[in-house]
Protein backbone atom coordinates (compact mmCIF):
# COMPACT_ATOMS: atom_id res chain seq x y z
CA UNK A 1 0.00 0.00 0.00
CA UNK A 2 2.67 2.20 1.11
CA UNK A 3 4.58 1.57 -2.35
CA UNK A 4 1.42 1.96 -4.54
CA UNK A 5 0.38 5.17 -2.87
CA UNK A 6 4.35 6.50 -3.40
CA UNK A 7 3.69 5.95 -7.16
CA UNK A 8 0.44 7.71 -6.85
CA UNK A 9 1.85 10.95 -5.77
CA UNK A 10 4.79 10.87 -8.05
CA UNK A 11 1.88 10.37 -11.36
CA UNK A 12 -0.77 12.97 -9.32
CA UNK A 13 1.56 16.26 -9.44
CA UNK A 14 3.78 17.16 -12.49
CA UNK A 15 5.64 20.00 -12.14
CA UNK A 16 4.93 22.42 -15.20
CA UNK A 17 6.40 25.73 -15.72
CA UNK A 18 8.86 27.50 -13.23
CA UNK A 19 8.98 30.98 -15.21
CA UNK A 20 6.76 32.78 -13.91
CA UNK A 21 -19.59 31.65 5.25
CA UNK A 22 -21.15 33.29 5.49
CA UNK A 23 -22.54 29.73 6.43
CA UNK A 24 -19.03 28.61 7.25
CA UNK A 25 -18.66 27.55 10.63
CA UNK A 26 -15.44 26.55 12.30
CA UNK A 27 -13.98 23.22 10.68
CA UNK A 28 -14.90 20.26 12.72
CA UNK A 29 -11.70 18.89 13.38
CA UNK A 30 -11.47 14.76 13.68
CA UNK A 31 -8.77 13.09 15.91
CA UNK A 32 -7.42 11.19 12.86
CA UNK A 33 -6.49 12.23 9.49
CA UNK A 34 -9.11 10.82 7.29
CA UNK A 35 -7.73 7.96 4.63
CA UNK A 36 -7.23 9.48 1.22
CA UNK A 37 -9.70 9.44 -0.95
CA UNK A 38 -6.77 8.20 -3.33
CA UNK A 39 -6.65 4.68 -1.99
CA UNK A 40 -10.89 4.78 -2.88
CA UNK A 41 -11.87 1.25 -4.68
CA UNK A 42 -12.44 1.90 -8.18
CA UNK A 43 -15.73 2.65 -9.33
CA UNK A 44 -18.44 0.20 -9.37
CA UNK A 45 -19.86 -1.01 -12.39
CA UNK A 46 -23.53 0.01 -11.36
CA UNK A 47 -22.27 3.74 -10.62
CA UNK A 48 -24.20 6.38 -13.26
CA UNK A 49 -21.81 7.46 -16.12
CA UNK A 50 -20.46 10.71 -16.56
CA UNK A 51 -21.99 12.84 -19.69
CA UNK A 52 -19.91 12.37 -22.51
CA UNK A 53 -16.75 14.31 -22.26
CA UNK A 54 -16.52 16.91 -25.07
CA UNK A 55 -13.69 18.88 -25.77
CA UNK A 56 -13.65 22.76 -24.40
CA UNK A 57 -11.52 25.39 -25.55
CA UNK A 58 -8.71 25.75 -23.49
CA UNK A 59 -8.80 28.38 -20.63
CA UNK A 60 -7.70 32.36 -21.14
CA UNK A 61 -4.28 32.54 -19.59
CA UNK A 62 -3.50 35.28 -16.99
CA UNK A 63 -2.94 38.86 -18.72
CA UNK A 64 0.38 39.72 -19.19
CA UNK A 65 2.34 40.95 -16.02
CA UNK A 66 3.31 44.98 -16.18
CA UNK A 67 4.41 45.37 -12.25
CA UNK A 68 7.61 44.75 -12.09
CA UNK A 69 7.47 44.45 -8.42
CA UNK A 70 4.36 41.82 -8.78
CA UNK A 71 3.85 38.65 -6.89
CA UNK A 72 3.31 36.80 -9.51
CA UNK A 73 3.41 32.85 -9.78
CA UNK A 74 6.38 30.63 -8.76
CA UNK A 75 5.17 27.91 -10.33
CA UNK A 76 2.35 26.06 -11.76
CA UNK A 77 1.37 22.84 -10.85
CA UNK A 78 -1.08 19.98 -12.94
CA UNK A 79 -3.08 17.87 -10.68
CA UNK A 80 -4.29 14.03 -11.96
CA UNK A 81 -7.11 13.79 -10.33
CA UNK A 82 -7.71 10.25 -11.03
CA UNK A 83 -8.83 8.67 -7.57
CA UNK A 84 -9.56 11.66 -5.49
CA UNK A 85 -6.40 12.66 -3.91
CA UNK A 86 -6.95 14.45 -0.99
CA UNK A 87 -5.14 17.85 -0.44
CA UNK A 88 -5.02 20.28 2.54
CA UNK A 89 -3.26 19.14 6.11
CA UNK A 90 -5.98 19.83 8.27
CA UNK A 91 -7.22 16.68 6.85
CA UNK A 92 -5.11 15.50 4.11
CA UNK A 93 -1.75 14.53 4.82
CA UNK A 94 -0.46 12.17 1.86
CA UNK A 95 0.78 14.65 -0.58
CA UNK A 96 3.17 17.33 0.61
CA UNK A 97 3.83 19.19 -2.56
CA UNK A 98 4.51 22.39 -1.05
CA UNK A 99 8.39 23.66 -1.00
CA UNK A 100 9.07 26.16 2.33
CA UNK A 101 7.66 29.47 1.53
CA UNK A 102 5.19 27.94 -0.91
CA UNK A 103 1.46 29.00 -0.97
CA UNK A 104 -1.70 28.44 -2.32
CA UNK A 105 -4.64 30.95 -2.44
CA UNK A 106 -7.83 29.42 -2.36
CA UNK A 107 -11.43 31.43 -1.95
CA UNK A 108 -14.35 29.74 -1.32
CA UNK A 109 -18.47 30.44 -1.70
CA UNK A 110 -18.31 32.67 -4.47
CA UNK A 111 -18.88 34.37 -6.80
CA UNK A 112 -19.94 37.28 -5.17
CA UNK A 113 -21.45 40.70 -6.00
CA UNK A 114 -18.58 43.23 -5.00
CA UNK A 115 -16.20 41.26 -2.91
CA UNK A 116 -15.65 38.74 -5.71
CA UNK A 117 -14.38 41.84 -8.40
CA UNK A 118 -12.13 42.83 -5.30
CA UNK A 119 -10.28 40.25 -5.11
CA UNK A 120 -9.95 39.84 -8.42
CA UNK A 121 -8.57 43.08 -9.12
CA UNK A 122 -5.71 42.22 -6.16
CA UNK A 123 -5.46 39.22 -7.72
CA UNK A 124 -4.57 40.64 -11.10
CA UNK A 125 -2.53 43.90 -9.44
CA UNK A 126 0.06 41.38 -8.14
CA UNK A 127 -0.15 39.13 -11.26
CA UNK A 128 -0.99 36.49 -9.25
CA UNK A 129 -3.81 33.77 -8.88
CA UNK A 130 -5.99 31.42 -6.64
CA UNK A 131 -8.09 29.18 -7.20
CA UNK A 132 -12.15 29.97 -6.45
CA UNK A 133 -14.49 27.21 -4.67
CA UNK A 134 -17.79 28.23 -5.98
CA UNK A 135 -20.84 27.35 -4.95
CA UNK A 136 -23.85 26.45 -6.99
CA UNK A 137 -26.65 29.04 -6.30
CA UNK A 138 -24.34 31.70 -5.97
CA UNK A 139 -22.92 30.97 -9.46
CA UNK A 140 -26.47 30.72 -11.01
CA UNK A 141 -27.07 34.22 -9.32
CA UNK A 142 -24.02 35.95 -11.04
CA UNK A 143 -22.55 33.84 -14.09
CA UNK A 144 -20.96 37.34 -15.06
CA UNK A 145 -18.74 37.20 -11.89
CA UNK A 146 -17.91 34.00 -12.38
CA UNK A 147 -17.40 34.18 -15.92
CA UNK A 148 -14.30 36.88 -15.08
CA UNK A 149 -12.93 34.74 -12.46
CA UNK A 150 -12.56 31.81 -15.27
CA UNK A 151 -11.67 34.77 -18.26
CA UNK A 152 -8.71 35.98 -15.71
CA UNK A 153 -7.10 33.06 -16.19
CA UNK A 154 -7.79 31.46 -11.93
CA UNK A 155 -8.92 28.18 -11.10
CA UNK A 156 -12.47 27.14 -10.96
CA UNK A 157 -13.46 24.73 -8.30
CA UNK A 158 -16.97 23.62 -6.51
CA UNK A 159 -17.80 24.06 -3.02
CA UNK A 160 -21.65 22.17 -3.40
CA UNK A 161 -25.12 23.70 -4.79
CA UNK A 162 -26.35 25.03 -1.94
CA UNK A 163 -23.48 25.18 1.46
CA UNK A 164 -25.04 22.78 3.39
CA UNK A 165 -22.96 20.42 5.46
CA UNK A 166 -23.04 17.30 4.35
CA UNK A 167 -22.60 15.51 7.23
CA UNK A 168 -26.27 16.90 8.03
CA UNK A 169 -27.20 13.16 9.06
CA UNK A 170 -30.68 14.33 8.05
CA UNK A 171 -29.46 14.06 4.45
CA UNK A 172 -29.83 10.51 2.79
CA UNK A 173 -26.77 9.58 0.16
CA UNK A 174 -28.91 10.60 -3.09
CA UNK A 175 -29.05 14.36 -1.29
CA UNK A 176 -25.26 14.31 -0.67
CA UNK A 177 -24.41 13.17 -4.00
CA UNK A 178 -26.95 15.85 -5.82
CA UNK A 179 -25.30 18.71 -3.46
CA UNK A 180 -22.02 17.81 -4.99
CA UNK A 181 -23.07 17.05 -8.41
CA UNK A 182 -25.52 20.44 -8.50
CA UNK A 183 -22.69 22.51 -7.53
CA UNK A 184 -20.72 21.19 -10.38
CA UNK A 185 -23.32 21.64 -12.86
CA UNK A 186 -24.52 24.95 -11.97
CA UNK A 187 -20.70 26.21 -11.90
CA UNK A 188 -20.47 24.52 -15.86
CA UNK A 189 -24.02 26.06 -16.90
CA UNK A 190 -23.22 29.48 -15.17
CA UNK A 191 -19.43 29.25 -17.38
CA UNK A 192 -21.74 29.00 -20.52
CA UNK A 193 -20.92 25.07 -21.06
CA UNK A 194 -17.07 25.29 -19.68
CA UNK A 195 -16.68 22.22 -17.22
CA UNK A 196 -14.42 23.81 -13.87
CA UNK A 197 -11.48 21.52 -12.58
CA UNK A 198 -12.41 18.07 -10.58
CA UNK A 199 -11.84 20.05 -7.58
CA UNK A 200 -14.17 20.15 -4.45
CA UNK A 201 -13.70 21.73 -0.69
CA UNK A 202 -16.41 20.23 1.81
CA UNK A 203 -18.80 23.52 3.65
CA UNK A 204 -16.92 23.91 6.71
CA UNK A 205 -14.43 21.21 6.04
CA UNK A 206 -16.51 18.26 6.94
CA UNK A 207 -15.88 15.31 5.49
CA UNK A 208 -18.45 12.37 5.36
CA UNK A 209 -16.42 9.09 4.73
CA UNK A 210 -18.60 8.00 2.09
CA UNK A 211 -18.63 10.79 0.22
CA UNK A 212 -15.24 11.38 0.24
CA UNK A 213 -15.19 7.61 -1.51
CA UNK A 214 -17.78 9.26 -4.00
CA UNK A 215 -15.66 11.68 -5.04
CA UNK A 216 -12.80 9.08 -5.47
CA UNK A 217 -14.81 7.36 -7.84
CA UNK A 218 -15.50 10.71 -9.58
CA UNK A 219 -11.81 11.27 -9.95
CA UNK A 220 -12.68 14.62 -8.15
CA UNK A 221 -9.84 15.93 -6.02
CA UNK A 222 -11.20 17.17 -2.00
CA UNK A 223 -9.09 20.04 -1.27
CA UNK A 224 -8.99 20.83 2.57
CA UNK A 225 -6.71 23.67 4.09
CA UNK A 226 -2.86 23.81 5.41
CA UNK A 227 -4.37 27.62 6.64
CA UNK A 228 -7.32 28.66 7.70
CA UNK A 229 -6.97 32.49 7.56
CA UNK A 230 -10.74 32.66 9.49
CA UNK A 231 -11.69 35.68 7.55
CA UNK A 232 -15.39 34.49 7.92
CA UNK A 233 -14.94 35.54 11.71
CA UNK A 234 -12.51 38.56 11.25
CA UNK A 235 -13.38 41.96 12.16
CA UNK A 236 -11.04 43.70 10.00
CA UNK A 237 -8.72 43.55 7.05
CA UNK A 238 -5.92 43.73 9.67
CA UNK A 239 -7.16 40.29 11.47
CA UNK A 240 -7.00 38.36 8.06
CA UNK A 241 -3.91 39.64 6.93
CA UNK A 242 -2.01 39.18 10.88
CA UNK A 243 -3.69 35.56 11.15
CA UNK A 244 -2.05 34.40 7.52
CA UNK A 245 1.28 35.69 8.29
CA UNK A 246 1.16 34.69 11.37
CA UNK A 247 0.21 31.04 10.23
CA UNK A 248 2.48 30.96 7.59
CA UNK A 249 5.54 32.44 9.84
CA UNK A 250 5.05 28.99 11.98
CA UNK A 251 4.03 26.51 9.16
CA UNK A 252 6.27 27.90 6.57
CA UNK A 253 4.06 27.35 3.84
CA UNK A 254 0.82 25.83 2.79
CA UNK A 255 -2.81 25.93 1.11
CA UNK A 256 -4.43 28.93 2.47
CA UNK A 257 -8.37 29.20 3.01
CA UNK A 258 -10.33 32.47 2.39
CA UNK A 259 -13.38 33.25 0.77
CA UNK A 260 -14.33 35.89 -1.45
CA UNK A 261 -17.65 35.90 -0.51
CA UNK A 262 -16.16 38.46 2.54
CA UNK A 263 -15.81 41.98 2.05
CA UNK A 264 -12.73 42.18 4.78
CA UNK A 265 -11.25 39.82 2.44
CA UNK A 266 -11.45 41.56 -0.55
CA UNK A 267 -10.34 44.51 1.58
CA UNK A 268 -7.33 42.65 2.80
CA UNK A 269 -5.83 40.97 -0.05
CA UNK A 270 -4.12 44.07 -1.94
CA UNK A 271 -1.65 44.33 1.69
CA UNK A 272 -1.74 40.57 2.40
CA UNK A 273 -0.20 39.92 -1.36
CA UNK A 274 2.18 42.60 -0.65
CA UNK A 275 3.17 41.00 2.80
CA UNK A 276 3.46 37.61 1.41
CA UNK A 277 5.98 39.10 -1.97
CA UNK A 278 8.18 41.14 0.96
CA UNK A 279 8.35 38.05 3.42
CA UNK A 280 9.47 36.22 0.29
CA UNK A 281 6.62 34.01 -0.46
CA UNK A 282 5.58 32.24 -3.78
CA UNK A 283 2.28 31.80 -4.88
CA UNK A 284 1.99 28.25 -6.68
CA UNK A 285 -0.97 27.92 -9.55
CA UNK A 286 -2.65 24.11 -9.25
CA UNK A 287 -4.02 23.37 -12.39
CA UNK A 288 -6.32 20.44 -13.26
CA UNK A 289 -4.67 17.95 -15.86
CA UNK A 290 -8.73 17.85 -17.18
CA UNK A 291 -11.62 19.14 -16.47
CA UNK A 292 -14.71 17.87 -14.57
CA UNK A 293 -16.99 15.29 -16.31
CA UNK A 294 -20.69 16.44 -15.02
CA UNK A 295 -23.31 13.96 -15.22
CA UNK A 296 -25.81 14.70 -17.67
CA UNK A 297 -29.14 14.13 -14.78
CA UNK A 298 -27.76 17.39 -12.64
CA UNK A 299 -27.35 19.24 -15.46
CA UNK A 300 -30.34 18.49 -16.61
CA UNK A 301 -31.92 19.58 -13.28
CA UNK A 302 -30.23 22.72 -13.14
CA UNK A 303 -31.52 23.80 -16.32
CA UNK A 304 -34.96 22.78 -14.93
CA UNK A 305 -34.23 24.50 -11.67
CA UNK A 306 -33.21 28.04 -13.37
CA UNK A 307 -36.97 27.82 -15.80
CA UNK A 308 -38.71 30.30 -13.97
CA UNK A 309 -42.36 29.24 -13.13
CA UNK A 310 -44.77 30.58 -15.93
CA UNK A 311 -47.64 32.14 -14.55
CA UNK A 312 -49.52 32.65 -17.77
CA UNK A 313 -48.46 32.63 -21.33
CA UNK A 314 -50.66 35.35 -22.80
CA UNK A 315 -49.03 38.05 -24.78
CA UNK A 316 -48.12 41.18 -22.81
CA UNK A 317 -50.67 43.23 -24.79
CA UNK A 318 -54.17 41.54 -23.84
CA UNK A 319 -52.63 41.83 -19.60
CA UNK A 320 -51.49 44.79 -19.57
CA UNK A 321 -53.63 48.25 -21.59
CA UNK A 322 -52.68 51.80 -20.91
CA UNK A 323 -55.58 53.41 -19.82
CA UNK A 324 -54.95 56.48 -19.46
CA UNK A 325 -51.74 59.24 -20.02
ZN1 LIG B 1 -17.83 27.61 2.35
Amino acid sequence: MRIAAGLFVASTISLLASSAAWSQTSPAKPAMAIPAAATAPAPAAAAPAPAAAAAQPAQPARAACTNPNALGVGRTVEIDTTGGPGFGFEHFKELDFLKEKEVVLTFDDGPWLGNTPGVLKALAEECTTGIFFIIGKHATYYPEILKQVYAAGHTVGTHTWSHIALVNKKLSEDQRKEEIEKGISATKWALGGIAPAPFFRFPALQHPAEMVTYLGERNIAIFSCDLDSFDFKARSAKQIIDNVMRKLEKNGKGIVLMHDFHKHTAEALPELLKRLKAGGYKVVAMRAKAPVQTMAQYDEAIIKDLKLPTASSRPLSSVVKTVSE
